[in-house]
């Protein structure tokens, strides 16, 4: 997150802008404000969001990586493992 603001940090914003515009623009400025925050947290939940989801798929093809099928009955069978737990096949024989 690049933006860390408090209250405080809020606070001295809302002076500087009081400074800066005036109070006759302020409602005007806030209301602006307001929605760029709005538009920055929808876009900012969409992201992480998205991210969430690229590593979960990251994370399901990882895991079928580590358990390969059996060549006899296909059941996943655990990576490593010399005789498929279901139907007892040699792995080592046919697994290139
Ligand atoms: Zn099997």
């Amino acid at each position: 997150m690049p933006f860390n603001l408090g209250a405080p940090e809020l606070f001295l914003i809302l002076i500087v802008a009081l400074i800066v515009f005036g109070p006759g623009k302020l409602p005007e400025i806030g209301g602006t404000l307001g929605k760029t925050i709005r538009e920055f947290r929808r876009t900012s939940s969409d992201l992480t969001a998205e991210l969430t989801r690229e590593a979960r798929l990251l994370k399901d093809s990882a895991s079928l990586e580590t358990r390969p099928a059996c060549p006899t009955c296909g059941a996943g069978v655990e990576g490593g493992a010399k005789f498929c737990g279901h139907c007892g096949a040699s792995l080592t024989a046919k697994t290139p």
